[in-house]
């Protein structure tokens, strides 16, 4: 299987090939074709199958499909539990999504307001987050979510196991009930039923 047997914009499949990406993991080829038609995917893989392309790339999908007028976003918001995670998902999208002109930015405990507010002040394409950070925005109204087309949660068994529960389902709120929501995680016990029950819509499951 190759990735240009999958609907991917044609800056993307370059960006695959400068990157040595030659064929499909398992995890993507299966997830790909679900996500891409649109549906709320469950996943279920460990970090270093290729987790993170498997959202990744339908997400840049989805923002090659340009917006008039430009919508101040986020398009596409991540969850992560740790910063060091939402930092490898944002360089992992900054590569593949190198031929678009995307403004991604990362919103993160620790990191100086100043600069986020600076961050905040363009279109934001997509957006990767922890919780708790993300929430602060939220609050004092400096971040809508109400242009979001596509969710995704990466390690949600994390996030829970964090307390970041009450973070989840507030920013789950505050979505539309229109767009994509996608949830990777490694362990999937009565919480994670639970979540997703609340989160999904209909959807497929895939596991490696
Ligand atoms: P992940 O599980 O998302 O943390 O990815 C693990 C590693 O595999 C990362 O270094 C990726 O750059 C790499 N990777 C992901 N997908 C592919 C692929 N299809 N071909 C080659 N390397 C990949």
């Amino acid at each position: 299987m190759l990735f240009s047997d999958f609907a991917l914009p044609p800056q993307v499949l370059k960006a695959l090939e400068q990157e040595g990406y030659n064929e499909p993991t398992p995890i993507q080829a299966q997830a790909l074709p679900i996500v891409l038609e649109g549906r709320d995917l469950i996943g279920s893989a460990q970090t270093g199958t290729g987790k993170t392309a498997a959202f990744v790339l339908p997400a840049l999908a989805r923002l090659a499909e340009f917006k008039q007028p430009r919508p101040r976003g986020p398009r596409v918001l991540v969850l992560a539990p740790t910063r060091e995670l939402a930092t490898q998902i944002l360089d992992a999208t900054r590569k593949l999504g190198k031929f678009m002109r995307l403004n991604t930015v990362s919103i993160l405990g620790g990191m100086p307001y100043r600069l986020q507010l600076q961050l905040l002040s363009r279109p934001v394409d997509l957006m990767v987050a922890t919780p708790g950070r993300l929430i602060d925005h939220l609050e004092r109204g400096r971040v809508s979510l109400a242009d979001l087309e596509m969710l995704v949660l990466d390690e949600a068994d994390r996030m829970l196991d964090m307390g970041f529960v009450d973070a989840v389902e507030t920013i789950v709120a505050a979505s539309p009930a229109t767009r994509q929501t996608l949830l990777f995680t490694a362990t999937f016990d009565k919480r994670m039923v639970q979540l997703t029950q609340k989160m999904l819509k209909d959807p497929a499951r895939v596991a490696i």
